[in-house]
């Protein structure tokens, strides 16, 4: 298949993955933040599915469809999150570009930048417990994967599993950013909201990647 065609399948399935939990994730995000993680990922990611599969039928590129969902998600989506969703997807767009099929090197390259974009943009390292904290070990581990010259989908698979594990883990931390630092102490032994979904979302596309 072509690029614009994972891409968008790809966003499909993270609006179906985030509608499946966007009860849990709201109750996690209202442990000590404001509890809209849930709603506001559906709005965003409903958008993004939306536009994006409107650009792909109009015959865009893959780096089209991306950009288009990133501005339907940070537009729509309120909040935090959403305009980091947007930073990200914007940035994973550029790189790509149009090209019929980019290669797994430039997919990773791609991943390296939407993570240089959600820190200059939101000023969070690893241990403040945020999103952050699951998308460096999943670029981490894409990046080393695909040197070693493995497919892009076990790639993917390796990366996915190490978000999920590294979002899990937040649990254990106190948010130093975010809504859910004033409250800090209540969300010891819940994960962050924002990790906890971006494990759920790379997981989920995985599928349509390969
Ligand atoms: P809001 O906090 O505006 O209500 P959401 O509830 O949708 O937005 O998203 C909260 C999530 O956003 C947090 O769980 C965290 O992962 C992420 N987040 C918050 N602030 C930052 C930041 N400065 N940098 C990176 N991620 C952040
Ligand atoms: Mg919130
Ligand atoms: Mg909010």
């Amino acid at each position: 298949r072509r690029a614009a065609a994972r891409v968008t399948a790809a966003l499909d399935a993270t609006a179906a993955v985030i509608d499946a939990h966007v009860d849990e994730l709201g109750r996690i995000d209202a442990v000590a933040g404001d509890g809209d993680h849930g709603i506001g990922m559906q709005r965003g990611a409903t958008a993004a599915a939306v536009a994006a599969r409107d650009a792909h039928d109009a015959g865009a590129g893959a780096g089209t469809v991306l950009v288009r969902a990133a501005d339907a998600w940070s537009d729509r989506a309120g909040g935090t999150s959403g305009a980091l969703w947007g930073v990200m997807l914007r940035a994973l767009g550029t790189r790509i570009g149009d090209e019929v099929a980019p290669d797994a090197a430039t997919l990773a390259l791609g991943a390296r930048e939407a993570l240089d974009g959600i820190r200059a943009y939101g000023k969070a390292e690893v241990g403040d417990k945020t999103m952050v904290d699951a998308i460096v070990p999943f670029v981490e581990v894409l990046e080393t994967r695909v040197a070693a010259g493995d497919e892009l989908a076990d790639a993917w698979d390796a990366a996915s599993a190490a978000a999920t594990e590294a979002a899990a883990a937040t649990a254990e931390l106190l948010p130093r950013m975010g809504r859910a630092r004033p409250h800090a102490e209540r969300s010891l032994g819940t994960p962050d909201a924002g990790a906890h979904s971006f494990g759920l979302v790379v997981t989920a596309a995985a599928a349509a990647l390969s």
